[in-house]
């Protein structure tokens, strides 16, 4: 955190209005064949894809592929589909490699970032931490990457701190930087909140949290999905993404570390896969990444990921981002004339996610009767409680866009809104 340009790197509305206007949005939408259903009697609106991502038919018909004319298992079988799956999975790594710029041998692949996060606490943190150690957190962290931590603490005397937030949803960045002592070990940040929507600037803090020698996780979940990611260019220590939320199937996800880490790390789980021998006396691991892949994987599902990447290349993440912010400006236009419905959530740059709450209304309540319009969105607390309870709400609706959403659906979306308030009125 070297200077105020380092810390807000996001390209301004003008640059991003030209990438999008590159693409032909339509027929996009049109690669998402569950989009064209109906709910309940009316067109879908999917606002929820925080949650989980539409797939293309590419990412469809490429699971369907496998299962009809490949299926085997990898790595085992010397037979000619035992090959053909094992190069299709591995390839699948080198696409999701080649898309977040790193090496194929460095990207643990794995179910998701709950897994991913919780290998980096049993396998990195576990045996390095101990008491007087501090491991930093954020007000704004999903609980896939609070309640891994709190294990360590309590398993290792470890004591957790906070960094809060200012009023618009911005990380405290002063309050970071002063958290930053020399008892901090770990710092676990997200890049992308789920509930806000706030983008944090995970390169400044990772450059300067390695320049204390603080070792950083960045979840990824949010962001893969929405704009360009390097990870090689973030320099943190580890970073964990989740497939499902960028079109590709549930199940799929990755840790992506530094080599010397992976190297120095025992295995999480042990089995088949994972290992150069077994004697009955003891086992020869496998080197990194399958000695932290144990089992058979989601084959199809990492086949399904690979044709996700290939998606989302060929769309260019610089488009998509683009796009989601001219849908993002147009919703919250709409959504100021909407009476007695707040924001939550205002950080400059901020990704498509759009918590709100309307007065005198439960969030459940809306999110149901909006159902019944054909619109689907989350409502509650989105794994996030400490960021609720700072909020000061017990419920928040969220609808949170991609690039596969249109204009027409913000205004259906508001009329649906406008409709569900007069029959509650
Ligand atoms: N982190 C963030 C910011 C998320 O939004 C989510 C999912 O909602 C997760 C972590 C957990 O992802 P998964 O359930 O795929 O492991």
């Amino acid at each position: 955190m070297n200077g105020p340009g380092q810390l807000h790197p996001h390209p301004g509305p003008a640059a991003q209005a030209l990438a999008a206007d590159a693409v032909d949005w339509a027929a996009v939408r049109a690669d998402f064949p569950l989009l064209a259903r109906e709910v309940h009697g009316k067109p879908l609106v999917y606002f929820d894809s925080a949650n989980t991502g539409q797939k293309p038919a590419a990412v469809i018909d490429a699971v369907d592929a496998f299962y009809r004319h490949h299926n085997a298992n990898v790595s085992r079988a010397v037979h000619q589909l035992g090959s053909e799956a094992t190069e299709a999975y591995e390839g699948a790594r080198r696409r999701i490699a080649r898309f977040t710029n790193v090496r194929p041998d460095d990207l643990v692949l794995c179910s998701g970032t709950t897994f991913a996060i919780n290998l980096v606490a049993y396998s990195w943190a576990l045996p390095r931490l101990g008491p007087g150690d501090v491991i930093l957190l954020t007000r704004m962290e999903h609980h896939a990457n609070i309640v891994p931590w709190q294990l360590v603490a309590q398993r290792t005397g470890a004591r957790i701190e906070v960094v809060e937030l200012l009023p618009d949803g911005s990380l405290d960045l002063d309050m970071l930087r002063d958290k930053m002592t020399g008892a901090v070990k770990l710092l676990a940040v997200t890049h992308v909140s789920n509930v806000l929507g706030t983008v944090n600037p995970v390169a400044g803090i990772c450059r300067e949290a390695r320049r204390r020698g603080i070792t950083t996780v960045v979840d990824g979940s949010q962001a893969l999905p929405h704009r360009p990611v390097d990870i090689a260019a973030i320099g943190c220590d580890f970073y964990a993404f989740t497939g499902h939320k960028m079109c590709g199937p549930t199940g799929t996800g990755a840790l992506w570390a530094r080599r010397e880490h992976l190297a120095a790390m025992p295995p999480f789980l042990g089995g088949g896969e994972m290992i150069t021998e077994v004697r009955l006396d003891g086992t020869v691991f496998a080197d990194p990444p399958r000695r932290f892949e144990a089992g058979t994987p989601n084959i199809a599902g990492f086949i399904g990921l690979g044709a996700a990447v290939d998606y989302l290349d060929a769309l260019g993440m610089a488009n998509v981002e683009a796009r989601e912010q001219e849908l993002l400006a147009h919703f919250n236009e709409e959504l100021r004339k909407v009476d007695g419905l707040r924001i939550l959530g205002a950080a400059p740059g901020k990704a498509a996610v759009v918590s709100f709450v309307v007065d005198g209304v439960h969030a459940h309540d809306l999110a149901t009767l909006l159902d019944l319009q054909g619109v689907a969105i989350r409502s509650g607390q989105h794994c996030a409680h400490p960021l609720l309870q700072w909020l000061g709400v017990t419920a928040t609706c969220r609808a949170s866009l991609a690039f596969y959403n249109t204009h027409d659906e913000i205004e259906a979306f508001v009329a649906a809104l406008g409709k569900v308030r007069r029959l509650l009125a």
